[in-house]
């Protein structure tokens, strides 16, 4: 029987740990090969031997986010060897640091948006073309509830997710009338290096874990889900 991911080339950015990871290894293992972007090689060459035990494949893109021009490269690259891409998943992502937003200093308010806006915009316009030549291209990106509920502490974070999701949603609107469907996803508090920073007192064995939020990443980048300038928190999936 065919998988759902079947000839389908989707890219990953945070592929090396937590969420991004998992996704990674879920949609390879229903037959995508796996674009996996992230700066550490060692957590992207256990994610490579992860997919392979799947019987998938997966090409291994060490990078940092923040050298925008290599996210233009990155677009080039992909059209020469594939000549489209089915899928984007925009799920890395910094914390920063939690603190008074009069407080922040502006080196870390300058890499939640280079990390967490500026990429990503970079990357869409270097991906566009190619989404657009696939029959079904599918942009999923991953935000945080924080993004519409501001709370004290967390406004540096909260004004990167705030920025990601309008840019989210404007380029859905922009390709409502293509191939393209863009959403949203929001997986809550889940069991990774990130949570552990801003929750250090917190037992993380009472969340989900990465693996779990998984397969409605994989449901919302198959061609079938149709939805477009949705956003799906992980939460009210469950039952
Ligand atoms: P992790 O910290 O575990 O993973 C973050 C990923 O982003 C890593 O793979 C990291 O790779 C990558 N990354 C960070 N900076 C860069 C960079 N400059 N260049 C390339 N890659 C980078 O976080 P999570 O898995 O928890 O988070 C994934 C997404 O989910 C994020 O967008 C986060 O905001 C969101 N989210 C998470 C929640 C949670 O509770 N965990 C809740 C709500 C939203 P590397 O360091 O190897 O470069």
């Amino acid at each position: 029987m065919s998988k759902s991911f079947q000839d389908r080339i989707v890219l990953v950015t945070g592929a090396s740990r937590g969420i991004g990871r998992a996704a990674a290894k879920a949609l390879a293992a229903e037959g995508a090969h796996v674009i996996a972007v992230a700066r550490t090689v060692g957590g992207l060459e256990e994610l490579d031997d992860e997919i392979k035990s799947v019987g998938g494949s997966a090409t291994l893109v060490p990078l940092d986010l923040k050298d925008f021009e290599a996210l233009d490269r990155l677009g080039a690259s992909i059209f020469e060897r594939w000549k489209k891409l089915d899928g984007f998943l925009g799920n890395a992502g910094v914390l920063g640091v939690l603190t008074p937003i009069s407080h922040m200093q502006p080196k870390t308010f300058q890499e939640l948006l280079d990390v967490n806006v500026t990429a990503n915009w970079r990357l869409l316009r270097s991906l566009d073309p190619l989404l657009k030549i696939s029959d079904a291209g599918r942009v999923l990106f991953v935000s945080s509830g924080v993004a519409r509920n501001a709370r004290a502490f967390w406004g540096g974070y909260a004004m990167s997710k705030a920025a990601l999701e309008s840019i989210a949603l404007t380029y859905a609107a922009e390709c409502e009338t293509s191939n393209v469907r863009v959403n949203i996803v929001n997986p809550g508090a889940t069991r990774t290096a990130m949570r552990a920073k801003a929750m250090p007192g917190e037992d993380p064995d009472t969340l989900p874990k990465p693996a779990d939020i998984a397969p409605l990443i994989v449901k919302m980048l198959s061609s079938s889900f149709n939805d477009n300038g949705t956003l799906v928190n992980y939460r009210e999936t469950r039952h």
